[in-house]
């Protein structure tokens, strides 16, 4: 029996949840699932946007299935995704974007994983307002945290058989903080003499990426850059619906998509629940349950490339409650199958 930590989140979170709790179920996992939450509709019933029993319960448990929690833009509370990662020292920000065979898309063969730096970097929020007509936000790089997701970037690739990493910087520009990092990937790339270490300029990235995405296989970069390389990431393989992720540090890990609540379709039961289930598949993964991981990778591809029960985002009709159950109805039959 595992104990996991469930945050719904809000916006589409509680719905994309849903549907992740009940195909980790169809693989026969036993889960003892703590239910806390966290965001602005805790708040607006409590009084407290991150109470203590979701703390609580992470410490306990040290792993987490997170749905997302939207961050007010401008004004207002700071990210609670930004605070957690920070809080736990979940330094390395895992993003994997794979085809998906049945996705519309002009790419078919994009393959690759994405480590993003996830404690510091932009997102220090470190901000001051200097005058009425100015503002400043400092960009805080370290060795200590460059080295770590740099490390587990390499550990990453020679145990799959990698052969290349690349690194994203601006260098050129911010030559002392994205210099530091960049000087922290090429030390560790020196103790991996056998993967190549390509070294490309964040704008000249974007480019190559809408271009010819198959060319990159694992990417490593900062905090800000890999947050918006996701997403356009995701836009090659069909979109925010279909993209996982982890955030992962030492000894704890929050599983979660790479988008975000979705006010714009929250709470009408169309959202892709792809991205959280995949995440999902992540997490037991990580637990060692691979066999468990690999059937809901297989019934989420069936499900796709039989294109019967998808949902509007990959041009299909089916709300996330259809899509979840045509995903375990084809986990059923393949487990029937093996078995
Ligand atoms: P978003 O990812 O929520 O949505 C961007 C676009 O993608 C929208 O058009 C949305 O409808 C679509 N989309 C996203 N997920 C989808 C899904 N599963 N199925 C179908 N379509 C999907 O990004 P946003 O609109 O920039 O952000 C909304 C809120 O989410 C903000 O408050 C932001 O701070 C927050 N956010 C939270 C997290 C997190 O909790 N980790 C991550 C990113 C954004």
């Amino acid at each position: 029996m595992y104990n996991i930590t469930l945050i719904p989140g809000d916006g589409i979170g509680p719905e994309v949840i849903s549907s992740a709790k009940k195909i980790i179920e169809a693989t026969g996992l036993k889960v003892n699932w703590d239910i806390v939450n966290a965001g602005i509709n805790v708040y607006k019933k409590k009084g407290v946007l991150i109470p203590n029993k979701v703390f609580e319960s992470i410490e306990k448990n040290k792993i987490a299935l997170k749905g997302p929690i939207t961050t007010p833009i401008g004004s207002g509370f700071r990210s609670i995704n930004v605070m957690l990662r920070k809080k736990y020292d979940l330094f390395s920000n895992v993003r994997i974007v794979k085809t998906i065979p049945g996705v519309n898309s002009p790419f078919k063969n994009v393959n690759l994983i994405i480590f993003r730096e996830n404690t510091e970097g932009l997102y220090s929020g470190i901000e001051k307002k200097i005058s009425d007509n100015s503002a400043e936000a400092i960009k805080i790089i370290t060795k200590n945290a460059s080295l770590k997701i740099a490390k587990t970037a390499f550990n990453y690739a020679k145990k799959n058989n990698k052969n290349k990493i690349t690194v994203v910087h601006k260098a050129n520009i911010m030559k002392l903080t994205d210099g530091l990092f960049l000087d922290c990937v090429r030390k560790i790339s020196k103790e991996y003499p056998d993967i190549k270490l390509q070294e490309i300029i964040v704008d000249n990235m974007c480019m190559q990426l809408v271009m010819n995405p198959s060319q990159f296989e694992i990417i490593v970069t900062t905090n800000l850059y890999g947050d918006i390389l996701s997403d356009l990431c995701a836009g090659l393989v069909g979109g925010l619906g279909l993209v996982p992720g982890a955030n992962i540090g030492n000894n704890m890990a929050i599983f979660e998509a790479v988008h975000g609540s979705a006010p714009d379709i929250a709470g009408k039961n169309i959202a892709n629940p792809t991205a959280i289930i995949l995440s999902g598949a992540m997490m037991l993964n990580y637990i060692g349950e691979t066999k468990k991981s690999n059937l809901i990778l297989d019934g989420v591809s069936k499900t796709i490339s039989e294109g019967k029960y998808i949902t509007r985002d990959l041009g299909g009709s089916s709300s996330t409650t259809e899509m979840t159950e045509a995903i375990i109805e084809n986990m059923l039959t393949i487990k029937k199958f093996m078995s």
